[in-house]
Parts: structure tokens; sequence; C-alpha cells
């Protein structure tokens, strides 16, 4: 489904996070924001397709974080299209080494494949993507090393799963998940101005993002 004209957005297949493409209108390369777990891998290259994009333009893939239901499907990417791979640092080495550790693979009952890690992300560092600029802000609580992704002029944040429509936010209880520091996370998105939402999981929203994320902010302050 088309969010604008070069963002592109595949609701997660069962248990798999939402994947994400953008595409650059100029060079027609594309970045994928997250991956899925790998299981629906071909299903999705499908859906890809028939939105009118070239798998084969894949130029780089994003993780927002490292749990396997995101980052399974890395390997598929980068043994088809020989993406550049971008991690955040604090989880890079997850990612490149294996072990259940930070990944839940085994959660899924798999083996995570380590591959290689072409960029460790840092806090304020800019992905430029198609027309988009994107900071990468650290916004720990559902894991540490979790990121999302902003684009001022455009209102665009993809938050992986610290933060999702319908009041909800990202589970704290899995390995260097923190109730506090998510809770800190929420306050610090909650100052940005989103009008386009796109979440690890459930539904986006593609207006009035900035009351979803107030409303989330208040969940968590009530629940954790
Ligand atoms: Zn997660």
């Amino acid at each position: 489904m088309k969010v604008t004209e070069e963002i592109f957005y595949f609701p997660g297949i069962n248990f798999d996070c939402n994947v994400f493409l953008i595409k650059d209108s100029v060079s027609d390369e594309l970045t994928v924001i997250d991956c899925g777990t790998g299981f629906f891998f071909d299903r999705l290259i499908k859906r890809i397709s028939q939105e009118g994009l070239k798998p084969e333009n894949i130029a780089r893939v994003i993780l927002t974080h490292v749990h396997f239901d995101h980052s399974g499907g890395l390997i598929n990417f980068v043994r088809e299209y020989s993406p550049q791979v971008l991690v955040f640092h604090l989880e890079a080495d997850s990612i490149e080494k294996g072990g259940n550790g930070l990944l839940l693979a085994r959660e899924f009952g798999l083996e995570f494949t380590p591959t290689k890690v072409h960029q460790r992300l840092k806090e304020g560092d800019i992905i430029k993507a198609g027309n988009l600029s994107l900071s990468v802000i650290n916004t720990p609580g559902h894991t540490i090393g979790s990121i999302c992704l902003y684009d001022q002029d455009q209102k665009v944040l993809f938050s992986g799963d610290t933060v999702f429509t319908q009041g909800s936010f990202g589970r704290v209880d899995f390995p260097t998940g923190d109730a506090k520091k998510l809770t800190q996370s929420l306050v610090l998105l909650s100052k940005l101005d989103v009008q386009y939402l796109l979440c690890g999981h459930l539904d986006i929203a593609t207006r009035n993002a900035n009351e979803q994320i107030k409303l989330s902010l208040k969940n968590a302050r009530l629940w954790l």
C-alpha cells in the first residue's frame, strides 16, 4: 500500500513486523525498513513487485531494532539483493554474531543467520532515502538500541516497536527492555511534529499522529 508517492507499507503477515519501502523516484533505488521474520519472504517480494517496485533495486536495509520478527528476513534480502545493512551501533554485534540474546530467534523456533553490518548507526546520523532525510533517534525502552527514523520536513516517523497506534507502545519485558526509558522515549517522540506514524506492528496513522503518540505516552504513564 502506498503511503506517499515514495513510501510503501507492507502490513506484517502473521507475526511479522510491518515492512516499509522508500523509493527514490530518480534512481529507482529502494530502501527497506525492517524485514519480517523471513517466513513469508516470497510473499513479501511478490507484494513488493505488485506495487510496481523492483526488488532488485533494493540498495539498503535499515533495522529499527534486532528482534527476530524484524531481522529474521534480513538474510534473505542479503542473499538475493546484496544491500547495505544499517543497524544502530548498540545492537549491530547481535546481527554480526547471532546468538539468542537480543534477537529472540529461539522464541520464534529458529536460528538467526548472522550477516555483516555495513554501517553502525549513531544518534543524529542522517540517512538519505529518496526525498527523505531520516534522522536516527535512539529510543531505548523496548530494547536498548531501538531507533526511530524521523523526517522533520515531511513529518514522517518510522517508530519500530517504540510507539504504536491505538494508544499502544512496545513491550519492556524482553532483554534490555526498560519501562522508565520507554516512557522517556515516548516523551521525546511526543515533542516531534508527526503526520505519518509508521510503526512496526498494528495499523499506521497518516493523520493526527501527534495525538496518537500523546495517547501512548498517557497510557505508558498509567500502565508501566
Ligand atoms: Zn521488537
